[in-house]
């Protein structure tokens, strides 16, 4: 048995809500919580340098050990000692276990109680990521914290499979605890049990009966709707233990963390600000911008006049326009670094107002200025039918994650 690997302290509780503050003590840094991680699935932000992504405020960023094992595979990351040194990034590292990947990717594979056998999408061989695999790539590529593998499915499927999956799951989550070699990286394990709130209660029981150094919430924005997905983060956070860091996988719209930090959730992920930034969406201080619509050829102003970022304290609008409409790589680049640093810039601010006792409030205020500015709102407060481009870019939100994993 290793110990505590992952000190974590709660400084603040918000008195209207169970949001809390918190720092986290990696191998690679403090941390402070609640925490967005920037999503680096290949070991790189696309576009982004490490020292880009410091400047935007970023403390931890996720790797995946499906992509990684792939290319560059076990090897590489023993010679070079770990990710850390192999891409100059000295901040902390998490990374995924896999088990998403396994689920949602097509092609060639088989899950069965030893693991799952896949065909590899590089050079068509066929490889074996079984929980014990999971843990020994996990443990080459250095992050600071690693996660179990675990049996993901559609969070719509029946009861009597998604309990099966959530039974394999804690098998998975034991033998994981049991491959740890080492008391320098941290292991959370997965509550799964899709959005039937029995289920949840029964993954949380048993998995908080052993000694991982967090837990997380899996398993959702993989087909549920906003309000399921609401009340099963609520109810399972509840269900964590207070001394441990909660963590929600993959779900990031910014109202989704603003809920979810209402119901006490501490590390977020999601793909979001990226991949949005490389079809040409910002979000800022005003709503969801789509840079490439025609009214901003022109537009000489920043792309959000709140924003502190380089981008919008060096570029237009209309600049912007043009390197997206000319498919400059230099336009993603900057749409990233600006969306990336507003994510942190909210982060920071709700970790600001747990700290002063007024998140509830706060939160609450939040949610409404995105609800008008995205859903159209009127001052009537009577909802218009979504008819903006920018409207229409929030409804498909939920399935990008899937659309993301290659
Ligand atoms: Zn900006």
């Amino acid at each position: 048995m290793f110990a505590v690997s992952l000190p974590f302290s709660i400084t603040a509780v918000d008195p209207a809500s169970r949001a809390r503050r918190g720092t986290m003590l990696t191998a690679h840094g403090r941390v402070e919580t609640p925490v967005f991680m920037t999503v680096g699935t290949r070991a790189t932000v696309t576009g982004l340098t490490p020292e880009d992504l410091r400047a935007t405020g970023a403390q931890v960023l996720l790797g995946n050990t499906y992509h990684l094992m792939l290319r560059p595979g076990v090897e590489l990351f023993e010679r070079v000692g770990g990710i850390h040194k192999f891409m100059d990034w000295d901040r902390a590292v998490l990374t995924d276990s896999g088990g998403y990947q396994i689920f949602s990717l097509p092609g060639d594979r088989t899950i069965t109680e030893e693991g799952a056998r896949f065909r590899s999408y590089i050079d068509k061989r066929m490889h074996m990521l079984s929980p014990e695999q999971s843990i020994a790539v996990q443990t080459a590529i250095g992050s600071d914290i690693m996660m179990v593998l675990d049996v993901c499915l559609d969070s719509t499927s029946d009861e009597a499979t998604t309990r099966a999956a959530m039974e394999r799951t804690h098998r998975w989550a034991l033998r994981s605890l049991a491959a740890r070699t080492n008391d320098r990286q941290a292991l959370f394990a997965i509550v799964q049990g899709g959005i039937v709130p029995a289920l949840r209660k029964e993954s949380a029981a048993f998995l908080t009966e052993h000694p991982f150094d967090g837990f997380a919430i899996g398993g959702l924005a993989v087909g549920d709707k906003r309000g399921e997905r609401e009340e099963i983060t609520s109810l399972a956070a509840a269900l964590l233990p207070a001394d441990k860091p909660r963590y929600l996988m993959g779900v990031g719209t910014p109202p989704d963390l603003l809920q979810a930090m209402l119901a006490g959730v501490d590390l977020f992920d999601c793909i979001l600000p990226t991949h949005l930034a490389w079809q040409g969406t910002a979000f800022t201080s005003s709503g969801r911008v789509k840079i490439t619509r025609a009214a901003y050829a022109h537009a000489d102003v920043p792309l959000d006049e709140a924003c502190l970022c380089v981008t919008c304290r060096t570029f237009s609008r209309a600049y912007l326009h043009h390197l997206l409409k000319c498919g400059e790589p230099l336009g993603p680049r900057l749409l990233s670094m600006h969306n990336l640093h507003h994510y942190q810039a909210l982060m920071s601010d709700a970790r600001a107002a747990i700290e002063r006792g007024e998140y509830a409030a706060w939160a609450k205020a939040k949610l409404e200025a995105i609800d008008r500015h995205e859903h159209g709102a009127t001052r009537l407060g009577r909802r218009l039918a979504p008819l903006s481009e920018e409207a229409a870019d929030v409804v498909d939100v939920v399935d990008v994650r899937i659309g993301e994993v290659e």
